[in-house]
């Protein structure tokens, strides 16, 4: 029987444990932290529940196509993804469909609808065109490239709007300024700067608007209990506060990892940790590691976790404070690395859809606002004048006093966000997209000069956020399968 031993219990490693026990695999999970799901996980405290890291969900079926019919969960496509609220005061419901989206952005920002619908349908034919390469395919293999798909996806680079801002493509494609500002926001989703990483990342937008955004019966959460019951059912053995200290290979094949407890061997050994400490501990090798540090690290995030006494009827489970100086904000994140005075506030209030989230009366509120990486700033200050501009901010926007309502809170800074799950800087995605080379420049899924060693998770290809974190793991899973049917000829 084939032993497999994934470092680390993400979305990434447990869609990897998951597929590989379905293969036969002998799977052992070995995991740093007491818990497993790494960023996907939760917080219980004063009679509050709390999603503790990601809020947003798309593409519900890479979940289910994991997990056997009784473990899937009840989910809703959201009607309203986001709302916006605007320093001028303009609110805009971003509806789910797209029509309604395009006549609420009329109606709001006396934009033609037809503006939207165009740049909606522009954001699907680069989903379109790049979809089976770069999202769910590996193009660091030859036979990848040699395609009919891949050959349209080179044909047609020029759509893909590689070389130009995602800032100055929504600017050009849309002109209003509170509009742009709408579409900018997507660049972080996967940590990055909307004035310096290119277009293409307009395909996050066609995600969520087109494809739609969901949300679990029990939050977030729900998808990483329901990935480790799945994977426990599949016979995969957890071992949990046990950090992998080194990854060994002899000879061009994975041999197996060392614990604190001694050496365990293994024939495959998957990795789902952050690719940076991956080649500064658990297998150092400097030349790869000056290759990852050339690209600029993702942001990272300050999260406030507020138990509020009271409800806010005219907010829904995902809402957006825009700064009125978008450009100065990223230069605080990504030059500067400071805190803003006007940073863009996030409230997720899961307790909108799952009322047993929070209290009767009461209502459990994510702050979040982006920030830099960590290195080495004061955090006590950071998070203390973050906390301050934050609460006069949304006083100022909400017209209520909110020192009235919040009746607990907890705090989640960068260092804390590095240590709970390995992400070096506290960096949420492993590198930023600020480059046009980034998503080239990621590392690959496997080594080719080591044969039974793999890489999924949000620091590798194909990047961050929960649906390519889990495709990482459908291409591990590829790779896996071609190599054990070689071992079988
Ligand atoms: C605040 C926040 C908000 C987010 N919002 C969204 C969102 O709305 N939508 C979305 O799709 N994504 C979002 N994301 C991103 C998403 O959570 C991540 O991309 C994804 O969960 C990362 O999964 P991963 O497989 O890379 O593993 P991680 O979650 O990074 O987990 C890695 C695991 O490896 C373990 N580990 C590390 N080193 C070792 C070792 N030596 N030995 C053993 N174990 C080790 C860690 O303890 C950890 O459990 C958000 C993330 C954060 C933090």
């Amino acid at each position: 029987m084939t032993h497999a031993i994934v470092i680390g219990s993400g979305i990434g490693g447990l869609a990897a444990a998951i597929r590989l026990a379905r293969r036969g695999i002998h799977v052992h999970v070995y995991e740093a932290s007491e818990k497993p799901g790494g960023k996907v996980s939760e917080r219980h405290f004063d009679g509050f529940r709390f999603d503790a890291g990601p809020s947003l969900f798309t593409m519900p079926d890479l979940v289910f196509e994991l997990l056997d019919d009784d473990l899937r969960f009840p989910l809703d496509r959201l009607e309203v993804i986001t709302q916006y609220f605007y320093p001028d005061g303009t609110q805009l419901a971003a509806y789910s469909d797209v029509q309604k989206m395009a006549e609420e952005v009329e109606t709001k920002l006396n934009v033609p609808a037809t503006k939207v619908i165009s740049y909606l349908q522009k954001a699907s034919t680069v989903y379109d065109l790049t979809a089976d390469l770069f999202i769910f395919g590996s193009f660091h293999r030859l036979k990848n490239l040699m395609n009919l798909k891949s050959l349209k996806t080179l044909l047609n680079f020029r759509r893909l709007q590689a070389f130009r801002s995602l800032h100055d493509f929504n600017t050009r494609e849309l002109g209003e300024k509170r509009l742009v500002q709408l579409f900018d926001r997507y660049a972080t989703y996967n940590g990055s700067d909307p004035y310096q990483t290119p277009a293409t990342l307009s395909v996050i937008s066609h995600l969520e608007h087109n494809l739609g955004a969901f949300i679990p019966e029990g939050g977030m959460f729900r998808i990483t209990d329901s990935l480790v019951k799945q994977a426990l059912r599949l016979g995969v053995e957890f071992h949990l506060a046990q950090p992998v200290r080194k990854v060994v290979a002899e000879n061009g094949r994975a041999k197996g990892v060392w614990l604190d407890s001694g050496f365990v061997p293994a024939d495959i050994v998957v990795s789902d940790v952050d690719i940076h400490r991956f080649y500064s501990s658990l297998m150092p090798d400097l030349k790869r590691l000056t290759k990852i540090e050339k690209e600029e690290r993702s942001s990272s995030a300050l999260i406030f976790y507020w138990g509020m006494k009271g409800t806010f009827p005219e907010l829904d489970v995902h809402n957006i404070f825009f700064s009125s100086d978008y450009k100065d904000e990223f230069r605080h994140l990504f030059q500067l690395k400071e805190a803003c005075d006007d940073p863009t506030v996030y409230i997720y209030i899961s307790s909108k859809y799952t009322k047993a989230d929070a209290p009767e009366g009461c209502e459990n509120w994510f702050v979040m606002v982006n920030a830099p990486a960590d290195t080495g700033q004061n955090w006590a200050e950071f998070v203390a004048q973050s906390r301050n501009n934050i609460v006069e901010k949304l006083e100022r926007m909400l017209k209520r006093k909110l020192s009235d309502f919040i009746i607990s809170e907890e705090i989640l800074s960068p260092p804390e966000i590095a240590k709970q799950t390995g992400s070096v800087n506290g960096s949420i995605y492993g590198s930023s997209s600020n480059s046009r080379y980034a998503s080239f420049n990621r590392h690959a899924n496997f080594r080719s000069d080591i044969q039974g060693l793999y890489f999924v998770g949000g620091s590798v290809h194909p990047g961050g956020g929960i649906p390519l974190c889990l495709s990482s793991a459908r291409i591990v899973d590829g790779l896996i399968q071609e190599q054990l049917l070689k071992l079988k000829q």
